[in-house]
């Protein structure tokens, strides 16, 4: 029986930077992953397909409607090629995996294709996708076995027309119409896909707003750019039904007075959340404590009550985010190594990368005023950019919060072009608990988006921002 240092069972970012980080600390380390790519949902049904399919997608909507306004014509009618376009997602998402595969053989990590489960605390058996049976020793096992589509209890997956993120990323026609059941981060991302490529889009959200765990400022202004893209939104909607009838999905909720509302589709994507992964683990052989939410449970050291057994990304609390599950994919390796290493889990951005782009750090002013901090805000409109003007991309602002007494930045929220990029400067300025001034202080390249964040510090500073 092999025997290693460490067992990451999960390939996604969580695992696969938890088995590099391992194996640069000196451990002897396998890596299981059940499907025959590494990668996990990120890289093969998530972030990167979608980013894929968010890019064509904005390729198109800019060349029917902003290339002639450019300057820019082309002869003949502009087409959706659908399948070339997710044929080049493919390619994208088969060139990302492969890359982890040589990240792991250059790391010297073993990779075992098959289902990992535990037999005990320090053993894991492997079924293995040939068929055959393998049990490995581990001293240390980290679990990242990552997270899955959630649903509603009535709704019947078909995964043809009643679908989830992972079909929406493979359709073989554009919808007609796609109702889209959640307005969180999924919904309005591949809402957006489809809405581009020519699909009506209907939004149905249970809350009062769209990404409800966002700063109301940026859903309020979300809505309003996405509603200009002629994308229907219905909140405070309560789905009750969702019925496939031939090519037909018929979706009921009731109104916020309790009024029935019937939406008619040819397409029904349901991305009301998603939930941890850990079908088919036993995590029960090992003793390892679960939540009554299926999550695993662990301490501050990402350590679950098995003292040899870590867990990290989306299978533990906290955002389902790549970047999150990357930072505890350290933390534990770096911890089994007897280091001492620290996530500031108040400073991990949170971005949808829908156009305009949003994307926040630290507290929103709800969560401030609910903790009885007081706060100066600093908000700037992209519209009075010189860059945002030359590039046509006018919608958003950025809001800086700084506390009312030390100015310190305690949260930045933004919503426009490049804005994904752009929220590092508001993480790399918190984690160093600059004050809003400090950031107003610092020169920002002329023309720039960036030039916002400078303007929004110096609205929070003073009130003394120099272009509106
Ligand atoms: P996962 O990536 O889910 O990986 C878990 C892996 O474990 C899987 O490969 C699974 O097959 C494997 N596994 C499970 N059980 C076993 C077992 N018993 N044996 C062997 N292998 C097993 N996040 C962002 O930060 N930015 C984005 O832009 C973004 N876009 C997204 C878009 C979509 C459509 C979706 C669905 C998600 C997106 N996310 C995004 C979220 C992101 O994908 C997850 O937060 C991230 O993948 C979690 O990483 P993880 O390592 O915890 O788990
Ligand atoms: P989400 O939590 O972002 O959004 C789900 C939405 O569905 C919420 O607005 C919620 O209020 C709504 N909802 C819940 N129940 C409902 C119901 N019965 N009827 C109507 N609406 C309902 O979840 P998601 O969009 O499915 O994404 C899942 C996870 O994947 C998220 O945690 C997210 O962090 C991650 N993700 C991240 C990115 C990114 O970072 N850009 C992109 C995609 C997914």
């Amino acid at each position: 029986m092999t025997e290693y240092d460490v067992a990451v069972i999960g390939s996604g970012p969580g695992g696969y930077v938890a088995a590099i980080r391992c194996a640069q600390l000196g451990m002897k380390t396998a890596i299981i992953e059940k499907y025959s790519t590494l990668g996990g949902t990120c890289l093969n049904v998530g972030c990167i397909p979608s980013k894929a399919m968010l890019d064509s997608s904005h390729h198109y909507e800019d060349a029917i409607k902003h290339f002639q306004e450019h300057g820019i014509e082309i002869p003949g009618e502009i087409k959706v090629n659908l399948k070339q376009m997710i044929s080049r997602k493919q390619g994208v998402v088969d060139m990302t995996t492969k890359g982890i595969q040589f990240l792991m053989d250059k790391n010297k990590i073993d990779v075992y294709e098959g289902v990992g489960s535990f037999k005990d605390a320090t053993h894991i058996d492997i079924a293995l996708s040939d068929g055959k049976k393998e049990t490995i020793a581990a001293k240390n096992t980290i679990i990242a076995t990552g997270s899955k589509p959630s649903t509603l209890p009535f709704i019947t997956l078909d995964k043809e027309r009643v679908i989830t993120s992972t079909e929406a990323l493979e359709l073989k026609e554009i919808p007609k119409h796609m109702i889209v059941i959640g307005g969180g981060v999924i919904g309005l991302e591949l809402g957006q896909v489809y809405k581009r490529l020519g699909s009506e889009v209907t939004v149905i959200e249970y809350m009062d707003r769209i990404i409800p765990t966002m700063d109301a400022g940026l859903s309020k202004e979300l809505m309003k750019s996405m509603k200009k893209q002629k994308v229907k939104f219905n909140l405070s909607h309560k789905v009750k039904s969702v019925e496939r009838k031939g090519d037909e999905v018929i979706v009921k909720a009731d109104d916020k007075k309790g009024k029935e509302i019937t939406f008619t589709g040819d397409y029904c994507l349901v991305s009301v959340g998603r939930r941890p992964y850990t079908d088919g683990l036993n995590v029960e052989a090992a003793g390892v404590e679960m939540d009554d939410r299926g999550k695993i449970v662990v301490n501050e050291h990402l350590q679950t009550n098995i003292p040899n057994i870590y867990a990290v990304g989306d299978v533990i609390r906290g955002a389902m985010l790549a970047h999150k599950a990357e930072e505890e994919g350290t933390l534990v390796a770096e911890i089994i190594a007897g280091q001492k290493p620290h996530i500031d889990y108040n400073l991990i951005p949170g971005v949808v990368y829908t156009w305009p782009e949003v994307a926040a750090v630290g507290k929103t002013e709800e969560e401030l005023k609910e903790a009885g901090i007081t706060y100066k805000v600093g908000q700037f409109p992209m519209r009075a950019l010189g860059r945002a003007r030359a590039s046509m991309d006018v919608d958003g602002f950025v809001k800086i919060l700084a506390d009312a007494s030390t100015d310190e930045i305690l949260g930045v929220h933004m919503i426009g072009a490049r804005c994904a990029d752009l929220i590092s400067e508001a993480v790399t300025a918190m984690e160093f608990r600059a004050s809003a001034e400090d950031v107003a202080r610092m020169s920002h390249a002329h023309p720039t988006y960036s030039e916002a964040v400078k303007e929004a510090a110096l609205a929070a500073t003073e009130d003394r921002a120099l272009h509106v």
